[in-house]
């Protein structure tokens, strides 16, 4: 999508730090981190959020999940790590284009 700065970082048209990328997913740090470690998983599909997900979109959703283990393990995350999902104006979702966030590095000492 055009004006979308998430699909421009995947078609390498504005520069991040990419961790990780394959043909369903790219990780890359986050600009302004929250956490030590902070990394965003983004499908390379573009969809806004859970309510534009297409069947497909779900599909490949379970295929980078099933990869995030591995993903934690070479960033040395041992200890855990947190997965948030922003969904919509009221949770602070900035970037319409769905994305993971990856939180570590540290204990974070609150809980949902
Ligand atoms: P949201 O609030 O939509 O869940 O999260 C969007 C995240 O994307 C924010 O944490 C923000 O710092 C990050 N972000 C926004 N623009 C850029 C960018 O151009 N590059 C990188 N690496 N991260 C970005
Ligand atoms: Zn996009």
């Amino acid at each position: 999508m055009d004006d979308c700065i998430f699909c421009s970082i995947i078609q390498k048209k504005i520069s991040a730090n990419i961790i990780y990328e394959d043909r369903d997913l790219v990780v890359i740090e986050d600009i302004k981190p929250v956490a030590k470690v902070h990394y965003l998983i983004i499908p390379t599909a573009h969809y806004a959020n859970l309510h534009e997900m297409s069947a497909f979109n779900a599909s490949t959703l379970g295929l980078i999940l099933k990869k995030i283990p591995e993903i934690a393990d070479s960033l040395g995350l041992k200890n855990g790590y947190r997965l948030v999902v922003n969904q919509g104006e009221d949770a602070g979702q900035t970037v319409q284009h769905f994305h993971i966030h990856l939180l570590g590095g540290q204990k974070m000492n609150f809980s949902v």
